[in-house]
């Protein structure tokens, strides 16, 4: 039987990261975060001061730099190691302007082309928990379990609020709630992959439940197919 893949999509802040980290970590799967490759770019374009809006431009920045997801060292707190041209950016990259900038530079096709190549590569037959927007669309369409992870919009933006607040960012709550519908909607309606509950994917709604409660839940689906 063919590694275990387990693709987790979803709109912003659906707490797709948090659980994927910790069904890795209690099923030993490796975790990949695919936003943080897109985030990574939106800031090495901030860096060369490279307009989002320049397609051409974009996809040069890519070419040059050097966007790297590690695993983190064993007993490490990171779920996540992201390094740009050798740079540890992980925390720099949840910052407001590269969670907006990442949404505008994954719209073009040839920088879609080349991380979801990178992230293929990374998965390479090893048993993982991946998630983004087009895993189970795009980047594994083989993967045994497809979730399609949501929450409501007002929830989503409570999670975004609190989490910056905790990093000193302060952005007013109806700013948060503007810019999630606002990433959503260029997220869904892109023309190249566009983020949508697929026919073969499970929905999970999160807004009552706790990470515990998600991840037992999905723990006894996987049960439930035979999976684990
Ligand atoms: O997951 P996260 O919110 O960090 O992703 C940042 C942005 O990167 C998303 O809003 C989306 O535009 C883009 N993205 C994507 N495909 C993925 C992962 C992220 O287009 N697989």
């Amino acid at each position: 039987m063919s590694a275990l893949q387990i693709a987790i999509d979803g709109p912003v802040a659906a707490g797709k990261g948090d659980i994927a980290a910790r069904l890795a970590k209690e099923l030993h799967l490796l975790y990949i975060y695919t936003g943080a490759m897109y985030r990574m770019l939106a800031l090495a374009c901030i860096q060369e001061d490279v307009s989002f809006k320049d397609e051409k431009a974009v996809f040069a920045v890519l070419e040059k730099s050097h966007i790297e997801l590690v695993r983190p060292e064993k007993g490490s707190k990171e779920t996540f190691l992201a390094k740009l041209n050798g740079e540890d950016v992980t925390e720099r990259i949840m910052e407001p302007d590269t969670a907006s900038g990442a949404s505008d530079v994954s719209v073009y096709p040839n920088v879609r082309k080349v991380m979801v190549t990178r992230q293929q590569q990374l998965a390479d037959d090893q048993p993982v928990v991946m998630e983004g927007r087009d895993i189970g669309l795009r980047v594994l369409p083989n993967a045994q379990l497809k979730i399609f992870l949501t929450a409501s919009l007002e929830e989503r933006a409570k999670r975004r609020y609190e989490q910056w607040k905790l990093k000193g960012i302060d952005v007013p709550m109806e700013e948060v709630v503007k810019e999630t519908k606002s990433r959503d909607k260029q997220d869904m309606e892109r023309a190249t992959d566009p983020l949508q509950k697929l026919s073969d994917s499970w929905e999970l709604d999160s807004t009552h439940w706790s990470q515990e409660e998600v991840v037992d839940v999905i723990k006894k689906e996987l049960e439930r197919r035979h999976l684990v």
